[in-house]
């Protein structure tokens, strides 16, 4: 028989009142995967996390952990352990303390603690901490120091409560690529909720976009940036360019589109759409080409004008406004952009098979 996932949901469902902020989620999570679930605030994630790690009841569906029904197994029975964003370590207690807290609830030998802390101290790369107070860390070693608090504990799964989100700008960026190191260092499959898109996108191997209770996609990041099955995730995901139009033709799976100012345009379906039905083509500003002279044969192309130019040492971020709906293009600096200047004319152009047409947004 094939090994169990490590966490196995099917058809979730928590309510408050009538309103059900978890709305029928499956999910299946094999082993050693940072699987995050991402989406905007209040659109359910904190409830389902909840509700994994069983500080909360499911109204209807069942969770798995390595193939065990967990549904009415209380929280400090399940093979879980939760980071939050305030870390709450023990003040009063050293780090070393700190960590063999939950052994010691398990009444591991006192021997075999201080043996595990060091060297669970020594895997997230703070060997020999184990005698200094929480007050004397810094805000990324304080940060360690709760990981090696539940991954020395060897749980099943980390669910990991947006653990980034008090930190500073700086040391939130070293941290995701320590996360995930860490991650892949011990093998603990982490199920991370954030509303970050860029935390979900560097970290994850897989990503469950989330809207209104419901999963849109749940995807490896880079198919989730270049097929998003969704306009929300679309838009939700990575920089985007959104044209609204009408659906004039459609040819296999490529729709035309007249946009909101006149100009036809051409991307590719992501669900089947009838002409004369309200559409909205999603460009990458990356794929992008601005011309103003011959564009090459086979791209789409529209009339633009420059609104802006700003520069951020590595691209070069074009405004652009095409009848009245902004349009931002991002260029490598040594690329091949014509100088620009606000008020100039000239062509977008890109790959049609770049470019994803959905049906029309409620707006
Ligand atoms: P955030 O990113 O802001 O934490 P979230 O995605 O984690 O948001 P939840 O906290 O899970 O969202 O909330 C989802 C929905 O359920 C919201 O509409 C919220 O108001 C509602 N909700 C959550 N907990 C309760 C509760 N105990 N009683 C009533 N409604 C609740």
């Amino acid at each position: 028989m094939a090994t169990p996932s490590d966490l196995f949901c099917h058809q979730l469902i928590r309510r408050f009142g009538n309103h059900p902020a978890v709305d029928g989620i499956s999910l299946d999570v094999p082993a050693g995967t940072f699987f995050s679930i991402l989406g905007p605030s209040g659109c359910g994630k904190t409830t389902l996390l909840r509700l994994l790690a069983g500080f909360d009841r499911p109204d209807e569906g069942d969770i798995y952990i390595r193939g065990e029904r967990m549904n009415r197994v209380p929280p400090n029975h399940r093979p879980v352990n939760m980071v939050f964003q305030h870390l709450a370590l023990f003040p009063t207690m050293s780090v070393g303390d700190n960590i063999a807290y939950g052994l010691k609830r398990q009444r591991v030998p006192a021997a075999r603690r201080r043996q595990r802390v060091e060297q669970v101290l020594e895997q997230v790369g703070l060997p020999g901490l184990s005698g200094r107070m929480p007050s004397e860390l810094s805000g990324g070693q304080r940060q360690r120091v709760a990981l090696a608090r539940c991954l020395v504990l060897e749980p099943t799964l980390l669910l990991l409560d947006e653990p980034l989100g008090a930190l500073d700008l700086k040391l939130r960026e070293q941290m995701k690529v320590e996360l995930k190191h860490l991650q892949k260092q011990f093998g603990t499959t982490f199920v991370y909720i954030t509303h970050d898109q860029s935390e979900a996108m560097v970290m994850s191997d897989q990503v469950a976009v989330m809207k209104d209770g419901r999963f849109d996609q749940v995807a490896a990041p880079e198919e989730l940036y270049r097929e998003p099955a969704t306009a929300f995730v679309a838009g939700f995901v990575g920089d985007n360019n959104r044209l609204r139009g009408q659906v004039v033709s459609v040819s296999g799976d490529r729709a035309q589109l007249r946009l909101t100012g006149g100009a036809i345009v051409e991307g590719r379906l992501a669900a089947p759409l009838e002409p004369g039905a309200s559409a909205d083509l999603y460009v990458r500003p990356e794929s992008l080409v601005l011309s103003d002279g011959e564009v090459a044969e086979g791209l789409s192309r529209c009339r633009a004008s420059v609104r802006t130019t700003l520069f951020d040492g590595a691209n070069s971020r074009v405004e652009t406004d095409i009848g009245g709906e902004p349009v931002f293009a991002r260029l490598p600096q040594h690329g091949s952009a014509p100088s620009l200047s606000a008020g100039d004319s000239l062509q977008l152009a890109w790959e049609p098979d770049r470019a994803r047409v959905f049906g029309a947004a409620t707006p």
